[in-house]
């Protein structure tokens, strides 16, 4: 499946080539239909605010399991603050302030005994930039696990193998893990050990707040390969500029805009497919095929 930019031919002249691209599609996209998949995630009445300004509103949203959902919209408006709310990362934020309800299999994940510590366990982020810790790549990922109580080497071993052989790097580091650092791979190495490193607490969903916008375009690959893998085992939510990627890789769609008064809102959500071919919104097939953002 892929979404093609179509170039303006030479015989439309110099002012088509102007217009903005158009997105189309040259082969059919994910034609699951994930609305049949149970509920994860609903969101209800979601609202961010940083000190005075409301940065998002009204944000109603179910997030189905064992599928990849994508978030799009114009910079700004909102969606990694929505993305942070999926496992408290806003808690951090000093001036963030949420309203409304985030539930997980019908959980609050806002309700007074939960944990974030948990929240954050079960719920893994990762990030734009690769972070790995100044370590060796197998200590990167025996950190969670550790940190969680596990003592047993031979356990922790079989984990830290697992999990980088789910996060498709295996084959590139099983010679030298136990000491190399980290820091010494390629960048779309590191963003892999950075997922192995979150399979590692066996999380249900993992968040990806732009994962790939630091790679180059053979490193976005594999992750998105791997995201597909990874489909089948965890929930995943994506924030994504790229368009081509959010028709690549998700089998649901959330279009996020900017309303008037500078907050973002969800403006619809849909199977992937219906949501760059028959949106319901105008506003969501001008935003896919290029006319604004
Ligand atoms: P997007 O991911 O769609 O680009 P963001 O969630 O990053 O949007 O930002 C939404 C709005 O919230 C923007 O106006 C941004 O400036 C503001 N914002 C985001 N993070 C913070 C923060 N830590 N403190 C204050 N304002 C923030």
């Amino acid at each position: 499946m892929s979404i093609a930019e179509a170039p303006a031919t030479e015989a439309q002249g110099a002012s088509a080539a102007a217009q903005p691209m158009r997105l189309t599609i040259d082969a059919p996209m994910a034609t699951t239909n994930v609305q049949s998949h149970p509920v994860a995630f609903e969101v209800r009445d979601l609202a961010v605010s940083y000190g005075p300004k409301l940065a998002v509103r009204d944000v109603n949203l179910d997030i189905r399991s064992n599928a990849v959902t994508a978030f799009i919209g114009p910079s700004g408006c909102g969606k990694s603050t929505i993305l942070r709310c999926f496992n408290r990362m806003n808690d951090l934020i000093p001036t963030a302030r949420v309203n409304g309800q985030v539930r997980l299999h019908g959980e609050d994940l806002n309700g007074p005994s939960v944990q974030p510590v948990d929240v954050r366990r079960r719920i893994g982020l990762v990030f734009q930039r690769p972070n790995p810790f100044p370590m060796s790549i197998y200590d990167n990922v025996a950190y969670g696990p550790r940190r969680h109580g596990e003592k047993d080497g031979k356990k922790i071993d079989q984990i830290v193998e697992d999990c980088i052989r789910r996060a498709a790097l295996w084959d590139e580091v099983k010679d030298d893990y136990r000491r190399k650092s980290g820091l010494a791979l390629s960048g779309g190495q590191q963003q892999r050990l950075c997922i192995a490193r979150t399979l590692a607490t066996e999380p249900e969903v993992i968040l990806m707040d732009e994962p790939c916008s630091a790679l180059d375009p053979i490193a976005t690959l594999k992750i998105e390969d791997l995201m597909s893998d990874l489909r089948e085992q965890v929930t995943i939510i994506i924030v994504t500029h790229n368009m081509q990627q959010a028709g690549r890789i998700s089998d649901q769609t959330a279009f996020f805009n900017m309303g008037d008064d500078r907050a973002g809102y969800l403006v619809e959500v849909g199977n992937t497919t219906d949501i760059f071919t028959n949106p319901r919104e105008r506003l969501t097939e001008d935003y896919v095929s290029g006319r604004f953002g």
